[in-house]
């Protein structure tokens, strides 16, 4: 071995000049440590073993030392010479979460700070957050590893690594994990209501009035949302809300709204016990939670019209016996909503995040007063998503799904059929680059494809089974306990950078026939997956991911590797979010029936207007949605917050129109939840930049 001037690669990817001496004194000081001296034989009898090469790593240089001293038979120096480099290790990791932490306090805000999760819900940095921060490496090291085990089990180490390869190179995504719960639920709150919360470890019994639902409420939504890393939806909540209204005022309690029946001094009205209720719960649900390191809760409710509350709960039965009343709840609905969106001009509230679910016929919401409704809480301002369908059997119960429940029977042991949902996991395909790689290295990009989308279906059969072990084992108290249903959940294939993919290969991103092939083709290989591997235990779904956080690294990381990349952030929309080209009716089309069809999962319309429309104008919309099957929508007008006198305003305004002063914030919605614009991370406030919102005209075309 020569002493040439070569160089080696250091740890950091950097490159340094090959140093003999520097091998030498680290044999020296292992020889020192066991208390025995080098002499100049012994060393150059070890070095005389080594391979180097111009740009070998630090690593490799150390291993073959390791190799040698034992080949020289200096089994105890070695063995020192391996705790030295392990101790080396952990300290290399200690200075690297130290990085991490300085990095962490300096960054602009938490989003951006979050070196895992931008769409981390958190407004505030500080040592709650942080310490959320710290261990997320260590989770996502300990969830692939537990994955490839389970792999290795069920399959063979081929595909275990092909998993890890697709991971790497990033053509798959795996969705929060830096959690080790499953994603999200809509939940039943029958087991609540007749056990408290007992049966997942908590103390508190059943409610058993209106005081103690509100606060049970509360609580429970905590306990469930610790136990999941994404939202958490509780579709029956105005229901058992009307229920324990009615029996603290009687069924007709809406009609005497007016009436005094607080005998304190405050003399509150049958309207303001019940309003306070609402404060009660929706404040104390916004606030940061402990165990979520300092996230607020995802909480997400439903509204129905007459229609999907009869398939939803028309065979539902409270404890006593009693049906859940439709009067009363179409009542409370509509004062919830309007109550909601007038307290958000006092303050910021991102939850619940609501979605009204409607039925149409003939191009028309079925239930007119609900349709009509539905137009009015726009016009009034107010932001929530709507949920589309001409079959009562398809329901938005949770963040994204739909969830059939015409198969689904009142079950008197879990509440209420078709509510306890979500998706265990989600698994997210980037197909701009599966789509670019395959093309690019001549393979027919339908076969590529279709085999990153069969591993999909293995990886997430593999996290299905450590799941059920972890359930095994009794860590899973929201199934055990009825909450959820194993077989009722989803495992999610997620798709990102379709409209991308598309560009790519040359398409035309608006309505016509090539694009819609292209995207028919791609969605309908997964759906056809997706049947092919579900079973009466295991249910696949697809969806278009939310993807302002993926979209961002997946644009990212496909520019470093030489891929074509359109824009900073991947689309979550089946149009480009700044084409200012098309109209509002282009985009319905672009999310209409032909588009949509494949996806199981949701595909949520985000139009973006800057300024609000007429009830009317929101009608005519609504109409067209139900008209090309947009099943999934909401308006986006960016609210606006004087950072000077803590205005609030409906409107998309350039000054407060309080104190006029020019300093203002916007809220808008980001991955379906409504945040203030300088809490986005930093790649998210360039994207919500760049959006375009489009003037009221562009209904005219
Ligand atoms: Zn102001």
């Amino acid at each position: 071995m020569e002493n040439n001037s070569f160089s080696i690669l250091k740890r950091d990817g950097s490159s340094e000049n090959f140093s003999l001496d520097k091998i030498m004194n680290a044999i020296i000081k292992a020889f020192k440590s066991v208390g025995e001296t080098a002499d100049l034989c012994s060393i150059s009898k070890v070095l005389s073993n080594l391979d180097i090469h111009n740009g070998i790593t630090v690593e490799d240089i150390q291993n073959q030392v390791e190799v040698s001293l034992m080949r020289e038979g200096y089994y105890h120096v070695a063995k020192s010479f391996m705790l030295y480099r392990q101790q080396h290790t952990e300290d290399r990791e200690t200075l690297d979460k130290i990085k991490f932490l300085s990095d962490y306090c300096n960054a602009a805000n938490a989003a951006t700070g979050s070196k895992y999760d931008a769409n981390a819900n958190v407004e505030n940095k500080n040592i709650a957050t942080l310490i959320g921060e710290l261990p997320k490496s260590n989770f996502i090291r300990l969830n692939r590893r537990m994955l490839v085990e389970r792999i290795k089990k069920m399959y063979d180490k081929e595909t275990a690594d092909k998993y890890i390869d697709l991971l790497t190179h990033h053509f798959i995504y795996k969705n929060d994990e830096t959690s080790l719960a499953n994603y999200c639920a809509s939940i039943t709150m029958y087991p609540w209501l007749i056990g408290g919360t007992t049966a997942i470890g908590g103390n508190s019994t059943a409610p058993t009035n209106l005081k103690s639902f509100c606060g049970g409420f509360v609580n429970m939504v905590f306990m469930v949302s610790s136990m999941l890393s994404g939202a958490c939806a509780t579709p029956e909540f105005l229901m058992y809300l009307n229920y324990f209204i009615g029996q603290e005022y009687g069924l007709d309690y809406y009609k005497r709204a007016d009436e005094v029946v607080d005998l304190s001094l405050k003399k509150r009205t049958i309207d303001k016990v019940i309003t306070d209720c609402f404060e009660q719960i929706v404040y104390s649900i916004n606030q940061p939670t402990g165990a979520r390191n300092y996230q607020a809760v995802f909480w997400n409710v439903a509204y129905y019209d007459r229609y999907y509350f009869e398939s939803l709960f028309g065979n539902f039965y409270f404890p006593d016996g009693s049906s859940p009343d439709w009067n009363g709840l179409d009542w409370l609905q509509r004062r919830f909503m309007t109550w909601f969106n007038a307290e958000r001009t006092k303050t910021v509230l991102t939850f619940p995040v609501e979605t009204m679910a409607l039925l149409s016929e003939n191009g028309e919401p079925k239930d007119k007063e609900y349709g009509e409704f539905t137009a009015e809480m726009y016009a009034a301002g107010h932001s929530f998503f709507t949920y589309l369908s001409d079959n009562a059997d398809s329901l938005s119960s949770c963040c994204r799904l739909r969830n059939e429940i015409q198969d689904n029977g009142f079950s008197y042991t879990l509440g209420a059929g078709g509510v306890s949902t979500g998706s265990k996991s989600v698994l997210t395909i980037n197909l701009n680059r599966t789509i670019q790689n395959a093309v690019n290295n001549n393979k027919d990009y339908m076969e590529e494809l279709g085999k990153v989308v069969d591993l999909c279906h293995k990886v997430q059969l593999a996290y299905n089974e450590n799941l059920k072990e972890l359930q095994k084992n009794g860590m899973l108290p929201l199934f055990d306990a009825g909450y959820i249903t194993m077989n009722r959940q989803y495992l999610t294939i997620g798709v990102n950078g379709l409209v991308e993919a598309a560009e790519f290969m040359g398409l035309e991103i608006n309505d016509n026939p090539k694009y819609k092939k292209f995207v028919q083709d791609i969605l309908g290989l997964i759906e056809k997956y997706n049947k092919a591997y579900r079973t009466k235990d295991i249910l696949f779904n697809c969806e278009m991911i939310p993807a302002e956080n993926v979209g961002v690294k997946h644009a990212k990381w496909d520019r470093e590797d030489g891929y074509f990349v359109p824009r900073d952030c991947y689309n979550s929309y089946f149009y480009i979010v700044e084409d200012d080209s098309l109209n509002i009716i282009d985009k319905f089309k672009l999310h209409g029936a032909p588009y949509i069809e494949h996806l199981t999962g949701g595909s949520a319309l985000h139009l973006n207007l800057e300024e609000h429309l007429s009830k009317e104008q929101y009608l005519q919309l609504i109409r067209v949605a139900a008209k090309e099957g947009c099943n999934y929508f909401t308006f986006n007008i960016p609210n606006t917050i004087c950072n000077d006198c803590g205005t609030i305003d409906k409107r998309y305004l350039k000054e407060c129109p309080h104190c006029h002063s020019k300093n203002v914030d916007y809220m808008t919605r980001i991955i379906g939840y409504l945040k203030r614009v300088s809490n986005f991370s930093e790649a998210r406030q360039k994207e919500a930049d760049r959006r375009y919102y489009a003037h009221k005209d562009a209904l005219k075309a």
